[in-house]
């Protein structure tokens, strides 16, 4: 399997190269020259498997000529092991055709670990035997943070630095990033929000004598590996919910477009998918992209859902470029004009082909506190405010004889203050997180400057040998 670029100027790469790389030379993102296709029966054939090898069989074809299917179940069981439940992505029933997939029984508490703790398993793999050293440079609206740190704290030959908006993520997801001990990892908290912080982190990556001095690498859902490990879930899911004999639908809380953009991924493959429902707190660029294509960026408003407060969804990218024809050059062009005017124009392909199966739905904050309640109330869930986004959206689409799967992203004890605040319930944190409020925290506060953040990573990374 080759990878190649979204914006067509850079070399097409194997499965370790956009693994180790993230982000492509050109400024865009890796995505399969084709997408691999299960046929129905190979699908059916997936129906009680476990997660891991349900795992293997999905991802096979993705990393096809870098692992063998022995290789990639040796990472897979050491990546999904750490996991607190054995069903590692359980089903959790709410009504009748409503469903959760808990997708937050990983180390941190947030669906990011199910990517991300396969992540550190594929830069060991990729980085044992070879002299380099990794730095890793990433920006966080909380929940990436610290999986990444999680996935990577106190591995050799690799750096993490984490750029973090100042007082805009929760506590418990701050302290997760913070109380890290292990000398490789660097916070850094911005003072700016979560979108200047990833211009800063893409900044790094575009700036060639930067990027010439340190083998930087991206653990943001920009990185391929992780969109792959998430496509896992929808095919686990909806197997045990009648595909490939009935299609099953999606709600998913969104930020960054990579989440959903794995269920797209899935479509794609032959999962019957009957619907993908983009679900955006406030800040909305994506409902109204997939409204009417009006893909334009407002100043981000801080909510109780911070994984989402985001304005720039990079992966949306992927599906521009998937949907406009694989036209590298073209979507350079539209995306040279959206950094130039933070607005555009999607094309009629690109709205056309979104509209087969996206739908857009934007919940406010009140909503959002009624669908906590509502799922406390009558199916005894207690659900993170992310959750509650996408089950607000969930219940907007049901329809009779679809079963329609909520993502629940993370563990509603890494957002207690917002779930109290909604249910009364203050939601207890699982055991395995910890003395997370008694261990001492390290970081440092910089200024949202390129030179300030430049600077302090030039300081303590490892250059190229
Ligand atoms: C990251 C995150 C999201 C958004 O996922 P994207 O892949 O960025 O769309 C939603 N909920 C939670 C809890 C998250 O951590």
């Amino acid at each position: 399997m080759r990878y190649v670029s979204t914006r067509g100027n850079a070399p097409a790469l194997d499965f370790a190269g956009v693994t180790l790389a993230g982000l492509a030379s050109d400024g865009g993102l890796y995505v399969p020259e084709l997408w691999p296709t299960l046929s129905p029966d190979e699908i059916g054939a997936l129906r009680g498997l476990s997660y891991v090898d349900t795992a293997v069989a999905v991802m096979a074809p993705f990393v096809e000529g870098t692992l063998t299917r022995e290789e990639l179940r040796g990472l897979c069981d050491a990546a999904y092991g750490a996991f607190s439940h054995d069903a590692v992505t359980p089903l959790v029933q709410l009504d009748h055709d409503q469903w959760l997939l808990e997708l937050f029984h990983g180390p941190t508490l947030a669906f990011k670990d199910v990517a991300l703790q396969l992540l550190g398993q594929l830069f060991e793999r990729f980085l044992k035997g070879s002299d380099q050293h990794l730095t890793i440079v990433g920006a966080t609206s909380g929940d990436t943070g610290s999986a990444a740190i999680d996935a990577v704290a106190g591995r050799e030959g690799v750096d993490i630095f984490m750029l973090h908006p100042e007082g805009r993520v929760s506590d418990v997801q701050r302290r997760q990033m913070t109380t890290v001990g292990a000398p490789n990892v660097h916070n850094i908290a911005i003072r700016g929000d979560f979108d200047t912080a990833q211009a800063l982190v893409k900044a790094m990556f575009n700036d060639a004598s930067f990027a010439g001095r340190f083998r930087l690498s991206a653990v943001n859902s920009i990185n391929w590996a992780r969109l792959m490990a998430q496509v896992v879930y929808y095919f686990y899911a909806a197997v045990r919910l009648g595909a490939p004999a009935k299609p099953v639908a999606f709600s998913v809380p969104t930020g960054n477009f990579g989440d959903v953009f794995a269920g797209y991924v899935a479509a794609k493959m032959g999962l019957p998918v009957a619907k993908l429902v983009v679900a955006t707190n406030v800040n909305d660029i994506l409902a109204r992209a997939l409204a009417n294509g009006d893909y334009s960026s407002r100043a981000v408003v801080p909510t109780p859902t911070p994984s989402m407060d985001i304005q720039v969804s990079s992966n949306f990218e992927r599906l521009m470029f998937d949907l406009g024809g694989r036209d590298g050059a073209a979507l350079a062009g539209q995306m040279r004009s959206f950094e130039d005017a933070r607005a555009i124009r999607l094309t009629n392909a690109q709205t056309q082909g979104a509209a087969g199966l996206f739908v857009g739905e934007r919940v406010d904050t009140d909503e959002m506190a009624l669908a906590m309640r509502h799922a406390h109330e009558r199916s005894g869930q207690v659900i993170d405010p992310h959750t509650a986004i996408a089950l607000a959206a969930a219940h907007r689409h049901a329809e009779e004889g679809v079963p329609m799967v909520t993502l629940a992203t993370a563990h509603p004890a890494k957002f207690g203050d917002a779930v109290e605040r909604a249910t009364g319930v203050r939601p207890s944190l699982p055991p395995r997180v910890g003395d997370l409020f008694d261990r001492e925290e390290r970081f440092v506060t910089l200024d949202a400057t390129y030179e300030a953040v430049s600077d302090y990573v030039a300081q303590h990374a490892v250059p190229r040998g």
